[in-house]
Protein backbone atom coordinates (compact mmCIF):
# COMPACT_ATOMS: atom_id res chain seq x y z
CA UNK A 1 0.00 0.00 0.00
CA UNK A 2 1.14 3.43 0.09
CA UNK A 3 1.86 3.27 3.42
CA UNK A 4 4.91 1.54 3.44
CA UNK A 5 5.81 2.64 0.31
CA UNK A 6 6.37 5.74 2.35
CA UNK A 7 7.39 4.40 5.65
CA UNK A 8 9.45 1.52 4.44
CA UNK A 9 12.75 3.64 4.27
CA UNK A 10 12.39 4.99 7.59
CA UNK A 11 12.19 1.79 8.82
CA UNK A 12 15.18 0.50 7.07
CA UNK A 13 17.12 3.65 8.81
CA UNK A 14 16.16 3.00 11.91
CA UNK A 15 16.99 -0.67 11.88
CA UNK A 16 20.34 0.18 10.43
CA UNK A 17 20.80 2.23 13.59
CA UNK A 18 19.90 0.33 15.92
CA UNK A 19 21.66 -2.57 14.73
CA UNK A 20 24.08 -4.56 17.65
CA UNK A 21 25.86 -6.88 14.97
CA UNK A 22 28.21 -8.96 16.77
CA UNK A 23 31.20 -6.51 16.68
CA UNK A 24 29.34 -3.48 18.48
CA UNK A 25 28.21 -5.84 20.75
CA UNK A 26 31.76 -6.77 21.58
CA UNK A 27 32.64 -3.11 22.04
CA UNK A 28 30.28 -2.73 24.41
CA UNK A 29 31.64 -5.64 26.37
CA UNK A 30 34.87 -4.57 26.07
CA UNK A 31 34.02 -0.75 26.69
CA UNK A 32 32.27 -1.75 30.12
CA UNK A 33 35.19 -3.80 31.59
CA UNK A 34 37.68 -1.10 30.32
CA UNK A 35 35.21 1.45 32.34
CA UNK A 36 35.23 -0.90 35.19
CA UNK A 37 38.87 -1.40 35.74
CA UNK A 38 39.43 2.43 35.50
CA UNK A 39 36.59 3.00 38.15
CA UNK A 40 37.92 0.71 40.56
CA UNK A 41 41.84 2.25 39.64
CA UNK A 42 40.57 5.75 41.15
CA UNK A 43 37.38 7.46 42.10
CA UNK A 44 35.77 9.74 39.54
CA UNK A 45 38.23 7.47 36.91
CA UNK A 46 34.85 6.24 35.16
CA UNK A 47 31.71 6.64 34.01
CA UNK A 48 31.01 3.76 35.96
CA UNK A 49 31.28 4.90 40.11
CA UNK A 50 32.02 1.32 40.37
CA UNK A 51 30.74 1.79 44.52
CA UNK A 52 32.16 0.20 47.27
CA UNK A 53 28.85 -1.68 49.11
CA UNK A 54 30.88 -2.35 52.25
CA UNK A 55 29.29 -5.84 51.86
CA UNK A 56 32.23 -8.13 52.30
CA UNK A 57 30.55 -11.03 54.20
CA UNK A 58 27.73 -12.60 51.78
CA UNK A 59 25.43 -14.73 53.05
CA UNK A 60 25.84 -18.60 53.69
CA UNK A 61 23.40 -19.89 54.40
CA UNK A 62 23.88 -20.81 57.80
CA UNK A 63 21.94 -17.28 59.28
CA UNK A 64 19.45 -18.24 61.90
CA UNK A 65 17.02 -15.86 63.85
CA UNK A 66 14.82 -13.53 63.03
CA UNK A 67 15.51 -10.46 61.03
CA UNK A 68 13.49 -7.34 59.10
CA UNK A 69 13.61 -5.69 56.13
CA UNK A 70 12.65 -2.51 55.25
CA UNK A 71 12.65 -1.01 51.53
CA UNK A 72 12.57 2.72 50.30
CA UNK A 73 13.43 3.47 46.82
CA UNK A 74 10.42 5.17 45.33
CA UNK A 75 6.17 5.78 46.02
CA UNK A 76 6.52 1.99 47.57
CA UNK A 77 7.99 1.07 50.99
CA UNK A 78 7.75 -2.48 52.06
CA UNK A 79 8.45 -3.93 55.17
CA UNK A 80 9.54 -7.32 55.53
CA UNK A 81 10.57 -10.13 58.24
CA UNK A 82 11.95 -13.15 57.90
CA UNK A 83 12.82 -16.33 60.40
CA UNK A 84 15.59 -18.03 58.90
CA UNK A 85 16.55 -21.55 59.96
CA UNK A 86 20.18 -22.19 59.32
CA UNK A 87 21.37 -24.65 56.45
CA UNK A 88 18.56 -27.11 56.94
CA UNK A 89 15.58 -24.95 57.19
CA UNK A 90 16.62 -21.75 55.28
CA UNK A 91 14.08 -19.50 55.20
CA UNK A 92 11.12 -20.86 58.13
CA UNK A 93 9.02 -17.95 57.41
CA UNK A 94 8.35 -14.64 55.67
CA UNK A 95 5.78 -12.14 55.86
CA UNK A 96 5.38 -8.80 54.39
CA UNK A 97 3.72 -5.80 53.85
CA UNK A 98 3.64 -2.89 51.44
CA UNK A 99 2.09 0.25 51.55
CA UNK A 100 2.29 3.35 49.65
CA UNK A 101 4.16 6.83 51.05
CA UNK A 102 1.73 9.29 51.88
CA UNK A 103 2.11 12.55 49.00
CA UNK A 104 2.27 15.08 51.93
CA UNK A 105 5.52 13.15 53.54
CA UNK A 106 7.54 13.49 50.44
CA UNK A 107 7.70 17.19 50.93
CA UNK A 108 8.00 17.22 54.45
CA UNK A 109 11.04 17.56 56.97
CA UNK A 110 12.85 14.57 57.31
CA UNK A 111 12.30 13.87 60.92
CA UNK A 112 8.49 13.05 60.04
CA UNK A 113 9.32 11.04 56.94
CA UNK A 114 11.68 8.87 59.23
CA UNK A 115 9.20 9.28 61.87
CA UNK A 116 6.57 7.51 59.82
CA UNK A 117 8.91 5.46 58.61
CA UNK A 118 9.51 4.15 62.18
CA UNK A 119 5.94 4.06 63.17
CA UNK A 120 5.24 1.63 59.88
CA UNK A 121 8.02 -0.94 61.08
CA UNK A 122 6.94 -0.51 64.74
CA UNK A 123 3.26 -1.63 63.67
CA UNK A 124 4.95 -4.65 61.75
CA UNK A 125 6.69 -5.53 64.58
CA UNK A 126 4.11 -5.69 66.87
CA UNK A 127 1.90 -7.71 64.85
CA UNK A 128 3.47 -10.52 66.08
CA UNK A 129 3.61 -13.79 64.19
CA UNK A 130 4.89 -17.15 65.61
CA UNK A 131 8.53 -15.76 65.89
CA UNK A 132 9.87 -13.42 68.55
CA UNK A 133 13.29 -12.21 69.40
CA UNK A 134 15.37 -13.67 72.22
CA UNK A 135 15.26 -10.97 75.56
CA UNK A 136 17.41 -8.07 75.26
CA UNK A 137 18.10 -8.46 71.75
CA UNK A 138 16.97 -5.88 69.69
CA UNK A 139 15.37 -6.26 66.03
CA UNK A 140 18.05 -6.12 62.98
CA UNK A 141 16.68 -4.15 60.23
CA UNK A 142 18.48 -4.76 56.38
CA UNK A 143 17.75 -1.28 54.75
CA UNK A 144 17.11 -1.14 50.87
CA UNK A 145 18.02 2.56 50.31
CA UNK A 146 17.86 3.09 46.37
CA UNK A 147 18.68 7.03 46.59
CA UNK A 148 22.16 8.33 45.64
CA UNK A 149 24.46 7.85 49.23
CA UNK A 150 27.72 8.50 49.75
CA UNK A 151 28.56 4.86 51.91
CA UNK A 152 31.20 5.26 54.14
CA UNK A 153 30.80 1.74 56.39
CA UNK A 154 27.59 -1.08 55.76
CA UNK A 155 25.70 0.62 58.24
CA UNK A 156 26.39 4.33 57.37
CA UNK A 157 25.63 6.49 54.21
CA UNK A 158 25.34 9.70 53.40
CA UNK A 159 22.44 11.07 51.71
CA UNK A 160 23.60 12.56 48.45
CA UNK A 161 19.85 14.46 46.92
CA UNK A 162 16.70 12.72 47.13
CA UNK A 163 15.09 11.79 44.01
CA UNK A 164 12.12 10.11 42.45
CA UNK A 165 10.09 13.28 43.40
CA UNK A 166 11.04 13.68 46.81
CA UNK A 167 11.94 16.77 48.37
CA UNK A 168 11.78 16.31 52.06
CA UNK A 169 14.13 18.95 53.68
CA UNK A 170 16.62 18.40 56.09
CA UNK A 171 18.11 14.77 55.23
CA UNK A 172 20.58 15.63 52.31
CA UNK A 173 23.97 15.72 53.57
CA UNK A 174 22.97 13.00 56.62
CA UNK A 175 23.48 9.79 57.56
CA UNK A 176 20.33 8.16 56.67
CA UNK A 177 20.71 5.21 58.74
CA UNK A 178 20.88 7.59 61.65
CA UNK A 179 18.27 9.13 60.78
CA UNK A 180 16.19 6.25 60.68
CA UNK A 181 17.95 4.79 64.25
CA UNK A 182 16.93 8.06 65.53
CA UNK A 183 13.21 7.95 64.98
CA UNK A 184 13.20 4.82 66.10
CA UNK A 185 14.83 6.21 69.77
CA UNK A 186 12.49 8.85 69.39
CA UNK A 187 9.49 6.64 69.89
CA UNK A 188 11.40 3.94 71.93
CA UNK A 189 11.22 1.36 68.92
CA UNK A 190 13.57 -1.47 69.71
CA UNK A 191 15.44 -1.65 66.35
CA UNK A 192 18.60 -0.76 64.60
CA UNK A 193 19.31 -1.20 61.03
CA UNK A 194 22.84 -3.44 60.69
CA UNK A 195 23.12 -3.15 57.09
CA UNK A 196 22.17 -0.28 54.52
CA UNK A 197 22.22 -1.23 50.46
CA UNK A 198 21.10 -0.88 47.41
CA UNK A 199 18.19 -3.02 45.52
CA UNK A 200 20.89 -4.74 43.21
CA UNK A 201 23.31 -5.55 46.02
CA UNK A 202 20.37 -6.99 47.86
CA UNK A 203 19.20 -8.83 45.10
CA UNK A 204 22.73 -10.34 44.64
CA UNK A 205 22.87 -11.29 48.81
CA UNK A 206 19.46 -12.93 48.72
CA UNK A 207 20.24 -15.10 45.41
CA UNK A 208 23.98 -16.07 46.53
CA UNK A 209 22.01 -17.17 50.05
CA UNK A 210 20.28 -20.18 47.61
CA UNK A 211 23.29 -20.81 45.04
CA UNK A 212 27.29 -20.19 45.65
CA UNK A 213 27.88 -19.65 42.21
CA UNK A 214 26.07 -16.22 41.52
CA UNK A 215 28.62 -13.59 41.07
CA UNK A 216 26.55 -10.77 39.61
CA UNK A 217 22.97 -9.19 39.87
CA UNK A 218 21.11 -6.80 37.54
CA UNK A 219 18.12 -4.84 37.77
CA UNK A 220 15.99 -4.04 34.76
CA UNK A 221 13.16 -2.12 36.07
CA UNK A 222 12.25 1.08 35.79
CA UNK A 223 15.77 2.46 35.82
CA UNK A 224 18.71 -0.15 35.59
CA UNK A 225 21.90 -1.00 37.43
CA UNK A 226 24.20 -3.80 38.43
CA UNK A 227 26.68 -5.35 40.85
CA UNK A 228 28.83 -8.30 41.00
CA UNK A 229 31.77 -10.05 43.68
CA UNK A 230 34.92 -8.48 43.70
CA UNK A 231 38.19 -9.75 45.22
CA UNK A 232 39.38 -6.78 47.50
CA UNK A 233 43.13 -6.81 46.11
CA UNK A 234 42.00 -6.07 42.56
CA UNK A 235 40.17 -2.71 44.28
CA UNK A 236 43.28 0.00 43.91
CA UNK A 237 41.37 2.49 45.22
CA UNK A 238 40.60 0.25 48.44
CA UNK A 239 44.98 1.18 48.91
CA UNK A 240 44.91 -1.64 51.33
CA UNK A 241 46.79 -5.02 51.58
CA UNK A 242 44.46 -7.83 50.93
CA UNK A 243 44.46 -11.17 50.83
CA UNK A 244 43.05 -12.74 47.56
CA UNK A 245 40.57 -14.87 49.53
CA UNK A 246 38.69 -11.29 50.15
CA UNK A 247 36.01 -10.68 48.27
CA UNK A 248 33.23 -7.58 48.76
CA UNK A 249 30.38 -6.54 46.47
CA UNK A 250 30.80 -3.27 43.92
CA UNK A 251 28.04 -1.49 42.40
CA UNK A 252 28.68 -0.61 38.94
CA UNK A 253 25.80 2.04 39.24
CA UNK A 254 26.16 1.11 35.54
CA UNK A 255 23.61 2.93 34.10
CA UNK A 256 25.67 5.88 33.49
CA UNK A 257 27.88 3.96 31.19
CA UNK A 258 27.70 5.28 27.45
CA UNK A 259 30.51 3.86 25.45
CA UNK A 260 29.50 2.72 21.81
CA UNK A 261 25.87 2.79 22.13
CA UNK A 262 23.99 2.42 18.60
CA UNK A 263 21.75 5.62 18.95
CA UNK A 264 19.26 7.42 16.59
CA UNK A 265 17.61 10.53 16.29
CA UNK A 266 15.09 9.74 18.48
CA UNK A 267 17.26 8.99 21.42
CA UNK A 268 19.13 12.79 21.00
CA UNK A 269 15.66 14.27 20.64
CA UNK A 270 13.96 12.53 23.51
CA UNK A 271 17.23 13.45 25.68
CA UNK A 272 17.34 17.14 24.27
CA UNK A 273 13.37 17.74 25.08
CA UNK A 274 14.13 16.63 28.68
CA UNK A 275 14.77 19.57 31.27
CA UNK A 276 18.04 18.62 31.50
CA UNK A 277 19.47 17.29 28.17
CA UNK A 278 22.32 15.54 28.82
CA UNK A 279 21.67 14.03 32.10
CA UNK A 280 20.15 11.13 33.71
CA UNK A 281 16.39 11.49 34.76
CA UNK A 282 16.05 9.55 38.09
CA UNK A 283 12.34 9.83 38.48
CA UNK A 284 9.77 7.95 37.06
CA UNK A 285 6.99 10.34 38.89
CA UNK A 286 8.98 13.77 38.51
CA UNK A 287 10.48 13.94 34.83
CA UNK A 288 11.93 17.81 35.94
CA UNK A 289 14.21 16.06 38.90
CA UNK A 290 17.13 15.08 36.78
CA UNK A 291 20.67 14.61 37.97
CA UNK A 292 23.69 14.89 36.14
CA UNK A 293 25.32 12.43 33.62
CA UNK A 294 24.73 12.14 29.94
CA UNK A 295 23.00 9.94 26.69
CA UNK A 296 23.79 6.94 28.30
CA UNK A 297 23.24 3.10 28.79
CA UNK A 298 19.98 3.52 30.84
CA UNK A 299 17.79 5.67 28.22
CA UNK A 300 19.12 3.19 25.54
CA UNK A 301 18.57 -0.30 27.63
CA UNK A 302 15.73 0.43 30.85
CA UNK A 303 11.66 0.66 31.15
CA UNK A 304 11.39 4.03 31.47
CA UNK A 305 12.05 4.92 28.32
CA UNK A 306 11.68 2.50 25.86
CA UNK A 307 8.07 3.38 25.26
CA UNK A 308 8.87 6.81 24.83
CA UNK A 309 11.66 6.18 21.79
CA UNK A 310 8.93 4.25 20.31
CA UNK A 311 6.19 6.61 20.93
CA UNK A 312 8.94 8.99 18.88
CA UNK A 313 9.70 6.92 16.01
CA UNK A 314 5.93 6.46 15.50
CA UNK A 315 5.40 9.85 15.63
CA UNK A 316 7.59 10.52 13.11
CA UNK A 317 6.68 8.50 10.76
CA UNK A 318 3.03 9.34 11.32
CA UNK A 319 4.08 12.91 10.40
CA UNK A 320 6.43 12.21 7.52
CA UNK A 321 5.63 8.83 6.24
CA UNK A 322 1.65 8.96 6.63
CA UNK A 323 1.74 5.94 8.96
CA UNK A 324 -1.90 6.14 10.07
CA UNK A 325 -3.00 7.99 6.93
CA UNK A 326 -3.32 11.82 6.50
CA UNK A 327 -3.89 12.95 9.69
CA UNK A 328 -1.52 12.55 12.50
CA UNK A 329 -3.17 11.03 15.93
CA UNK A 330 -2.78 14.23 18.47
CA UNK A 331 -2.47 11.92 21.62
CA UNK A 332 0.69 10.33 20.44
CA UNK A 333 2.64 14.00 20.46
CA UNK A 334 2.10 13.58 24.21
CA UNK A 335 5.70 12.61 26.00
CA UNK A 336 5.69 9.11 27.58
CA UNK A 337 2.38 8.31 26.58
CA UNK A 338 3.09 5.03 25.29
CA UNK A 339 4.88 3.07 27.78
CA UNK A 340 7.03 -0.20 28.44
CA UNK A 341 4.24 -2.59 29.11
CA UNK A 342 2.21 -1.15 26.13
CA UNK A 343 5.46 -2.14 24.33
CA UNK A 344 5.02 -5.73 25.93
CA UNK A 345 1.77 -6.24 25.48
CA UNK A 346 1.49 -5.69 21.81
CA UNK A 347 4.19 -7.80 20.98
CA UNK A 348 2.27 -10.04 22.53
CA UNK A 349 -0.09 -10.52 19.93
CA UNK A 350 -0.84 -13.86 18.41
CA UNK A 351 -4.20 -12.98 16.31
CA UNK A 352 -3.95 -12.67 12.48
CA UNK A 353 -5.37 -9.16 12.28
CA UNK A 354 -3.38 -7.81 14.89
CA UNK A 355 -6.29 -6.96 17.33
CA UNK A 356 -3.98 -6.22 20.53
CA UNK A 357 -1.55 -4.06 18.75
CA UNK A 358 -4.80 -2.03 17.20
CA UNK A 359 -6.54 -2.01 20.34
CA UNK A 360 -3.58 -0.97 22.50
CA UNK A 361 -2.93 2.25 19.98
CA UNK A 362 -6.73 3.04 19.95
CA UNK A 363 -6.61 3.10 23.51
CA UNK A 364 -3.41 4.96 24.15
CA UNK A 365 -3.23 6.92 21.90
CA UNK A 366 -6.73 7.15 20.24
CA UNK A 367 -4.92 5.49 16.66
CA UNK A 368 -6.73 4.21 14.03
CA UNK A 369 -4.64 1.07 12.53
CA UNK A 370 -4.66 -1.12 9.62
CA UNK A 371 -3.00 -4.38 10.05
CA UNK A 372 -0.25 -2.53 7.92
CA UNK A 373 0.43 0.23 9.98
CA UNK A 374 0.00 -2.13 12.99
CA UNK A 375 2.63 -4.72 11.64
CA UNK A 376 4.61 -1.44 11.21
CA UNK A 377 4.08 -0.79 14.61
CA UNK A 378 5.15 -3.76 15.94
CA UNK A 379 8.56 -3.50 13.60
CA UNK A 380 9.50 -0.36 15.38
CA UNK A 381 8.89 -2.01 19.08
CA UNK A 382 10.89 -5.11 18.27
CA UNK A 383 13.77 -2.62 16.64
CA UNK A 384 13.87 -0.91 20.14
CA UNK A 385 13.43 -3.80 22.25
CA UNK A 386 16.09 -6.06 20.28
CA UNK A 387 18.64 -2.95 20.61
CA UNK A 388 17.71 -2.63 24.39
CA UNK A 389 17.84 -6.84 24.97
CA UNK A 390 21.10 -7.16 23.42
CA UNK A 391 23.00 -3.96 24.54
CA UNK A 392 22.03 -5.33 28.23
CA UNK A 393 23.14 -8.90 27.09
CA UNK A 394 26.75 -7.16 26.34
CA UNK A 395 26.66 -5.13 29.66
CA UNK A 396 26.44 -8.00 31.37
CA UNK A 397 28.93 -10.10 29.25
CA UNK A 398 31.26 -7.28 29.78
CA UNK A 399 31.25 -7.61 33.84
CA UNK A 400 32.12 -11.66 33.46
CA UNK A 401 35.08 -10.79 31.39
CA UNK A 402 36.33 -8.51 33.68
CA UNK A 403 36.68 -10.87 36.51
CA UNK A 404 37.81 -13.80 33.61
CA UNK A 405 40.45 -11.66 33.13
CA UNK A 406 41.72 -11.24 36.48
CA UNK A 407 41.02 -15.09 37.15
CA UNK A 408 41.28 -16.90 34.47
CA UNK A 409 38.48 -19.74 34.53
CA UNK A 410 37.24 -18.12 37.63
CA UNK A 411 34.21 -17.28 35.35
CA UNK A 412 33.82 -19.36 32.03
CA UNK A 413 35.62 -22.61 33.69
CA UNK A 414 32.95 -23.14 36.30
CA UNK A 415 29.02 -22.60 36.58
CA UNK A 416 28.71 -19.02 37.06
CA UNK A 417 25.22 -17.59 37.90
CA UNK A 418 23.84 -13.97 36.77
CA UNK A 419 20.79 -12.95 38.80
CA UNK A 420 18.52 -10.87 37.39
CA UNK A 421 15.37 -8.63 38.60
CA UNK A 422 13.15 -6.00 37.76
CA UNK A 423 9.75 -5.54 36.03
CA UNK A 424 11.12 -4.82 32.97
CA UNK A 425 12.88 -8.64 32.82
CA UNK A 426 10.26 -10.03 34.37
CA UNK A 427 7.67 -9.32 31.73
CA UNK A 428 8.82 -8.76 28.66
CA UNK A 429 9.96 -12.19 27.26
CA UNK A 430 11.51 -10.65 23.84
CA UNK A 431 13.36 -8.82 25.78
CA UNK A 432 14.63 -11.76 27.68
CA UNK A 433 15.65 -13.76 24.73
CA UNK A 434 16.94 -10.86 23.02
CA UNK A 435 19.54 -10.01 26.10
CA UNK A 436 20.27 -14.43 26.44
CA UNK A 437 21.14 -14.27 22.86
CA UNK A 438 23.37 -11.34 22.78
CA UNK A 439 25.05 -13.22 25.95
CA UNK A 440 25.30 -16.71 23.62
CA UNK A 441 26.66 -14.90 20.86
CA UNK A 442 29.78 -12.86 22.82
CA UNK A 443 30.68 -16.56 24.73
CA UNK A 444 32.43 -19.46 23.58
CA UNK A 445 29.85 -21.78 23.02
CA UNK A 446 31.47 -24.30 25.13
CA UNK A 447 31.86 -21.96 27.96
CA UNK A 448 28.37 -20.37 27.44
CA UNK A 449 26.22 -23.78 28.99
CA UNK A 450 28.31 -22.32 32.37
CA UNK A 451 26.51 -19.20 32.01
CA UNK A 452 23.29 -18.97 33.92
CA UNK A 453 21.02 -16.02 33.82
CA UNK A 454 18.30 -16.68 36.05
CA UNK A 455 14.99 -14.63 37.55
CA UNK A 456 15.71 -13.86 41.07
CA UNK A 457 11.74 -13.58 42.12
CA UNK A 458 11.81 -10.76 44.90
CA UNK A 459 15.16 -12.07 46.43
CA UNK A 460 16.09 -8.19 47.36
CA UNK A 461 13.72 -8.20 49.92
CA UNK A 462 15.11 -11.17 51.60
CA UNK A 463 18.80 -10.56 50.48
CA UNK A 464 18.37 -7.49 52.65
CA UNK A 465 17.19 -8.98 55.79
CA UNK A 466 20.17 -11.73 55.33
CA UNK A 467 22.79 -8.42 55.03
CA UNK A 468 21.57 -7.75 58.35
CA UNK A 469 21.85 -11.04 59.58
CA UNK A 470 25.39 -11.51 58.28
CA UNK A 471 26.00 -8.29 59.81
CA UNK A 472 24.48 -8.40 62.73
CA UNK A 473 25.59 -6.53 65.89
CA UNK A 474 25.46 -9.65 68.02
CA UNK A 475 28.16 -12.55 67.86
P1 LIG B 1 10.97 -0.22 39.72
O1 LIG B 1 10.09 0.92 39.33
O2 LIG B 1 11.40 -0.16 41.16
O3 LIG B 1 12.09 -0.44 38.78
P2 LIG B 1 9.94 -2.77 38.82
O4 LIG B 1 11.16 -3.57 38.97
O5 LIG B 1 8.62 -3.45 39.12
O6 LIG B 1 9.97 -1.46 39.69
O7 LIG B 1 9.90 -2.28 37.31
C1 LIG B 1 8.84 -1.53 36.82
C2 LIG B 1 9.14 -1.24 35.36
O8 LIG B 1 9.09 -2.46 34.61
C3 LIG B 1 8.14 -0.34 34.70
O9 LIG B 1 8.53 1.01 34.80
C4 LIG B 1 8.18 -0.79 33.26
O10 LIG B 1 9.16 -0.08 32.55
C5 LIG B 1 8.57 -2.22 33.33
N1 LIG B 1 7.39 -3.08 33.15
C6 LIG B 1 6.37 -3.26 34.01
N2 LIG B 1 5.47 -4.10 33.48
C7 LIG B 1 5.90 -4.44 32.27
C8 LIG B 1 5.41 -5.26 31.22
N3 LIG B 1 4.24 -5.89 31.31
N4 LIG B 1 6.15 -5.37 30.11
C9 LIG B 1 7.31 -4.72 29.99
N5 LIG B 1 7.83 -3.92 30.93
C10 LIG B 1 7.14 -3.78 32.05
Amino acid sequence: SSISVAVAPMLTKLQQDCATPLPVLRSVADSMSADMRAGLAVDGGSDLKMILSYVDSLPTGDEKGLFYALDLGGTNFRVLKVQLGGKDERVISTESEQLSIPQELMSATSEELFDFIASVLENFAQKGGNFNLPPGRKGEIGFTFSFPVKQTSIDSGILIKWTKGFAVSGTAGKDVVACLNEAMDRKGIDMRVSALVNDAVATLAGARYWDDDVMVAVILGTGTNACYVERMDAIPKLQGDFSPSRRTIVNLEWGAFRKGLPLTVFDRDMDAASINPGEQANSKFNLSMLTPISLIFEKTISGMYLGEIARRALMYMAEEGSLFGKSVPEKLSLPFVLRTPDLSAMQQDTTDDLQTVGSVLYDVAGVESDLNSRKIVLEVCNTFVKRAGRLAGAGIVGILQKIEEDTKGAIFGKRTVVAMDGGLYERYSQYRRYLKEAVAELIVPETSRNIVIEHSKDGSGIGAALLAATNSKYE
